[in-house]
């Protein structure tokens, strides 16, 4: 149980990232990226092999195309930038990207994605009361996982990549994404929430000004995501489900109950 959890009831908005805050879309993320990038790190003979640490520094939570150019240039490789519609067999970094897009899609389609229980449950308790909810995320696929999660109808607003593209909003760190994301949902960062399981997007929270930045740990590490600028860091969002019963039972056994009835309340 991490220390002085915020009341996201309390909050006038809570912003969530999508994948691996959500739901589990990190995973098919990581999948579909290393199946892209083994293929051209063999292929190039680029050393060291793509790695999930890579995934984690260079790729995650950032726009596709940032994404590729970022882990290529760690292995000071450049290739020309392309165009948004180049084919998926395009060797530049917008056809990887497309080529990743494509390998994603199809595991989507073929086995579908159900939210984490304990995110699911945190934003219907939200959503029920009346809590203005909103996703920012990176992701140009966005809608169709929330769609396929069936959770799209919870949030009044989604700020994603297609957004970011339309709107020239730059790629998390920059505070852009989730600035953006508190303007459409008509909230104050400053008595808002943002979710986030990356370090790029605990940083554009923090620049956009979020009182609370809650870091959901899937893997990145505590460390990172309070170096970051997570205010706080847990392992799942169901932490959140009842926190206020919790600690007041907590502290009334601490502060006032009779030592005896430490054993009644189980
Ligand atoms: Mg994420």
């Amino acid at each position: 149980m991490p220390e002085a959890l915020p009341d996201p009831l309390r909050a006038e908005g809570v912003l969530f990232d999508l994948d691996g805050v959500l739901t589990p879309t990190a995973e098919v993320h990581m999948r579909a990226w290393k199946v892209v990038f083994d293929d051209v790190f063999e292929r190039w003979g680029i050393t060291p092999p793509y790695s999930d640490a890579d995934y984690f520094d260079y790729v995650d939570g950032k726009k596709r195309y940032d994404g590729v150019a970022s882990l290529l240039r760690s292995r000071n490789v450049e290739i020309p930038w392309g165009a948004v519609d180049d084919p998926p067999e395009a060797e530049t970094i917008c056809g990887i990207g497309n080529r990743k897009n494509a390998a994603f899609a199809e595991s989507l389609r073929g086995e579908g994605i159900a939210p984490f229980p304990g995110s699911l449950a945190l934003v219907e308790k939200l959503s029920a009361a009346g809590i203005p909810l909103g996703v920012v995320s990176s992701s140009k696929n966005a809608e169709e996982v929330l769609a396929a999660a069936g959770i799209r109808s919870f949030f009044r607003i989604v700020v994603d990549g297609v957004v970011a593209e339309r709107e020239n909003l730059a790629s998390k760190p920059a505070a852009d994404m989730f600035s953006a994301g508190a303007v459409a949902l008509g909230v104050d960062p400053a008595r808002s929430i943002a979710v986030e399981d990356a370090t790029s997007g605990a940083a554009s929270a923090a620049a956009a000004g979020f009182a609370t930045v809650v870091g959901v740990d899937r893997g990145t590490g505590a460390d990172a995501l309070r170096a970051a600028g997570a205010t706080v860091v847990v392992d799942d969002l169901d932490v959140f489900l009842d926190p206020a019963a919790d600690e007041s039972a907590r502290s009334d056994s601490a502060a006032q109950a009779p030592r005896s009835d430490n054993e009644e309340t189980a």
